[in-house]
């Protein structure tokens, strides 16, 4: 029989979602949404309450990352879903797929500027910060627009979509027939590049003297370890990964250059990018760090991109797996393989260097001196034992060292401040990563990097979340010891005195304070095997620290002592 009930917009959008295998939702509630969370509570999604709108939708973001699918957030109108635009603007640059829902005030009191509660124009506002904005009207059009923004999000260059939904359209009303929900067909379409590409790539890697292949987060998102694995075995040739592709192939490789990393990218003669961007990460592709005469190879969905920062040789337009799937059988053929003195030096420079890692990690484990190192290591032994954890981070020298000394052995296990650098993200990261997939989640955190988000401690204890949170606390921004004025506190001072511990104690979880390395790992193996929020305060000296970690070239330097 049909149908014919007229259903709430806030029912079918409900439906909409649930059609296309969204069940989860992040956001904060308030007018006018707080019914339209109970109801899908109501009707079997989960509903995740934060604290902040950019935490939330950091989670959302973080989601989508992991599974593929575009992560849903949920905000109140204007304020909240200004909080949730920093976040919803971090997953575009991210290539994060991810669907932003922000109640709306009423349109005809807005566009005549008559003032209402919390009322902007924040479908225009939206727009220059994700991929596409749609703003339903209409309680019917919410099967269209639930397809529209996961199709977008997902197509293409992945990213964020905002779904403006105005109280009216919330309380608007309309029959299932008409809403005509569905699923889109194959949302994120494979691609294939020509013969000719493929051809001009192979030529390439043949003739390679030096040839390197940097992993960046898109093809971790792309679901390509796989592929990347048999290129590597096959064709030995030296890889770097990016932060968050640490894992797609797993750090312990002996294919792996990442200890010889400046080494590797000054010397090799052909470089092949594989959903990585020359951005300022990769000193847009500029000396040093990159030599001039250096031919590139770039997999990557988006053909803007290419050329985006100096000339790309061997241009492959399409998703990376469906390009590898091309490559890998391509280069096998031709019979790629990096010759072996080139294999040779890049491990002779990577000896020399983890030789003298060795030697830091040591001495820190000896020191009655908790540092970076010793803080860090401990949460290295846990990965190494159980790869299967999820790692979140945020900071300066906290996420720099956290990249260097954390091995990473599975895809999409790490998380951090991504492509703009930014702080505030890793707890929204955390709980998505625990609640999507369930397993245990490490937050390596500076003390001024959890302040941005650090209320999101409240929400891991609501949850009950298997996070242990480690705070690196050296009292300050990049450290706490520089008051350039006498007998005041400098800019970049925080309390090193503060026992961030205790706050996850208020909310119900378990807290600990370390000062040594032996301190630090019983406190961690206890965290770890209790499965209880947990919050770690790691005391090292507030001297302790470099200015902007790894980016201190990026400071303009003023003269602090004019005449
Ligand atoms: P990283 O910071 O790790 O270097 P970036 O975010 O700079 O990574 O680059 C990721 C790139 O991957 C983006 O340019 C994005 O367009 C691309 N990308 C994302 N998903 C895919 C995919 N499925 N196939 C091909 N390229 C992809
Ligand atoms: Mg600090």
């Amino acid at each position: 029989m049909e149908d014919n009930t007229a259903y709430s917009g806030a029912d079918l959008l409900i439906d909409a979602l649930q059609a296309n295998g969204i069940n989860n939702m992040y956001g904060i509630v308030g007018i006018p949404v707080t019914d339209f969370a109970r109801l899908a509570e109501i009707k079997g999604m989960k509903f995740y309450g934060f604290r902040r709108e950019d935490a939330a939708v950091d989670a959302a973001a973080g989601a989508g990352f992991i599974t593929g699918k575009p992560g849903v957030a949920l905000t109140v109108s204007a304020p909240g879903f200004l909080n949730g635009l920093t976040a919803l603007a971090q997953a575009t640059e991210n290539s994060f797929p991810l669907i932003m829902i922000s109640g709306s005030s009423s349109r005809h009191i807005i566009d005549m500027g008559r003032g209402d509660y919390e009322g902007i124009d924040q479908y225009n506002l939206a727009k220059p910060f994700c991929k596409a904005a749609y703003r339903v009207d209409r309680a019917q059009d919410m099967g269209l627009a639930v397809a529209r923004a996961v199709r977008t999000a997902v197509s293409g260059r992945p990213g964020g979509v905002y779904l403006d939904l105005p109280a009216a359209t919330i309380s608007d009303t309309a029959t299932k027939a008409e809403a005509n929900i569905f699923e889109p067909v194959e949302p994120a379409l494979a691609q294939y590049p020509s013969d000719a590409a493929i051809n001009r790539a192979v030529s390439l890697l043949k003739n390679a003297k030096h040839p390197a292949i940097i992993i960046g987060k898109g093809a971790a998102y792309a679901r390509s370890e796989n592929e990347l694995r048999e290129l590597v075995d096959k064709t030995n040739i030296p890889f770097l990964p990016m932060s968050m592709a640490k894992g797609v192939i797993p750090d312990n490789s002996v294919h792996t250059a990442a200890s010889a990393r400046s080494f590797t990218l000054s010397n090799a003669d052909v470089i092949m990018l594989v959903g990585a961007r020359l951005n300022w990460m990769l000193s847009n592709g500029e000396a040093p760090l990159f030599n001039p005469n250096t031919k590139f190879i770039q997999i990557e969905i988006d053909a803007t991109e290419f050329d985006s920062n100096r000339k790309i040789d061997a241009p492959l337009q399409g998703d990376i797996k469906s390009v590898l799937e091309k490559l890998v059988p391509a280069a096998e053929k031709a019979g790629v393989k990096a010759p072996q003195d080139w294999l040779d030096q890049v491990k002779a420079e990577s000896d020399k260097n983890n030789a003298k890692f060795a030697k830091i990690i040591e001495a820190s484990h000896k020191s009655d001196t908790l540092g970076y190192f010793g803080a860090i290591t401990p949460i290295n032994e846990i990965l190494q034992e159980h790869p299967d954890t999820y790692i979140v981070s945020e900071g300066a020298n906290a996420l720099d060292d956290g990249r260097n000394l954390v091995g990473m052995n599975l895809p999409r296990h790490r998380l951090d401040t991504g492509s703009w650098g930014v702080m505030g993200v890793a707890l929204g990261y955390g709980i998505a990563a625990a609640v999507e997939t369930g397993r245990p989640v490490i937050a390596i955190e500076g003390d001024s990097g959890f302040g941005f988000d650090g209320m999101e401690v409240e929400t891991i204890c609501r949850y009950n979340l298997p996070i242990t949170i480690v705070i690196i606390n050296n009292g300050g921004i990049y450290n706490g010891d520089r008051n350039p004025v006498k007998d005041q506190l400098g800019p970049t001072v925080l309390s090193h005195s503060a026992r961030y511990e205790e706050i996850a104690k208020a909310f119900g979880g378990n807290g600990y304070r370390v000062n040594n390395y032996a301190e630090m790992k019983k406190a961690l193996d206890e965290a770890y095997a209790s499965k209880k929020p947990t919050v770690i305060d790691a005391q090292i000296p507030v001297s302790m620290g470099k200015e902007s970690g790894h980016i201190g070239n990026l400071n303009p330097e003023l003269d602090l002592d004019p005449a």
